[in-house]
């Protein structure tokens, strides 16, 4: 049984977090925390969900959660992740970091931490978009030159990074697949008297709308033809569902930073 608590149990995501973790019989809720202005703070983690009270009541500190628990699941903002590395490095607390938009020095700490403490830190949790980076993958590979590459994606109208971590990642395995540098060739944005689009690029379109979960597509468009591979997610408890896997797989394993490729199996071998 892991005993797993929630950093970021007020939001959209932690909500479905602390639903996940209930329904799940391998796991057990073991703590919740938001920041100190949240209406959630002091509330029954269950009640926040409707699931009737668990005992466990929403804190404002980290710290006082890590020693009653096994993993942290994070799912908040880029610097509240920082500071719940540091808390989780001083307990020796394992990770799951489903946050996305950290700066390259977060990242460093990320990975600095990883040395001491076992850490699942992927921009997706769902195992669809897991198996869709193999996919793209393929796709890249078989079809080389000649294709021109862009990644579209979609989000609610509340998320506050772009372009989203899950096609950045796509950028990097496309990138990767196709032997071009992702830092060169990335084009975030086209407007006015752009000039013709030149091969290498790998662009991103980034949509912002509504109650959308979270789709992305990348196109392949070729001349005469096109392929497409495209997710969508409907429902959040998706990623929920996916990062308490991720929680349960990462209590046994060694310190080092993982992602769902790892979790799911899916790591090129
Ligand atoms: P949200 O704004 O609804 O929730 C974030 C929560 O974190 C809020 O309750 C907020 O009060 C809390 N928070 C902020 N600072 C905090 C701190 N210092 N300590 C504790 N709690 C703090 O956002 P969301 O839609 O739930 O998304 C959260 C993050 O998860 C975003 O970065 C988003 O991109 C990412 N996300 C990742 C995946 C994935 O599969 N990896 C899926 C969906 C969303």
């Amino acid at each position: 049984m892991s005993r797993i608590a929630i950093a970021g149990a007020g939001g959209r995501m932690g909500r479905n977090l602390i639903q996940a973790v209930l329904d799940n019989p391998r796991a057990t809720l073991a703590g919740a925390v938001d920041r100190p202005d949240s209406e959630a703070v002091g509330r029954d983690a269950g009640e926040l969900v409707g699931a009737g009270p668990t005992g466990v009541g929403v804190t404002d500190d980290l710290s006082r959660v890590t020693g009653d628990c096994d993993v942290v699941i994070d799912f908040t903002l880029p610097d509240a992740t920082e500071a719940n590395l540091s808390a989780c490095r001083d307990a020796g607390t394992a990770l799951v970091i489903g946050t996305t938009g950290h700066s390259q020095a977060q990242r460093d700490a990320i990975n600095a931490a990883g040395r001491a403490l076992p850490i699942v830190f992927a921009p997706n949790y769902s195992a669809g978009v897991n198996l869709t980076f193999r996919l793209i993958e393929m796709a890249a590979r078989a079809l080389g030159e000649g294709f021109d590459v862009e990644v579209i994606e979609a989000h609610h109208r509340h998320k506050v990074d772009a372009p989203s971590g899950t096609a950045i990642r796509m950028g990097e395995v496309l990138a990767e697949a196709l032997g071009r540098d992702l830092e060169r060739d990335a084009v975030y944005a086209r407007q006015g008297h752009t000039g013709e689009r030149e091969s290498r690029q790998i662009g991103f379109q980034t949509i912002r709308a509504g109650d959308i979960v979270g789709e992305h597509t990348v196109m392949f468009g070729g001349v005469g033809e096109r392929i497409e591979i495209t997710h969508k997610a409907s429902s959040r408890m998706t990623f929920a569902n996916g990062a308490v896997r991720a929680a349960i797989w990462v209590t046994g394993q060694s310190p080092g930073v993982y992602d769902m490729q790892d979790v799911l199996g899916l790591r090129a071998g």
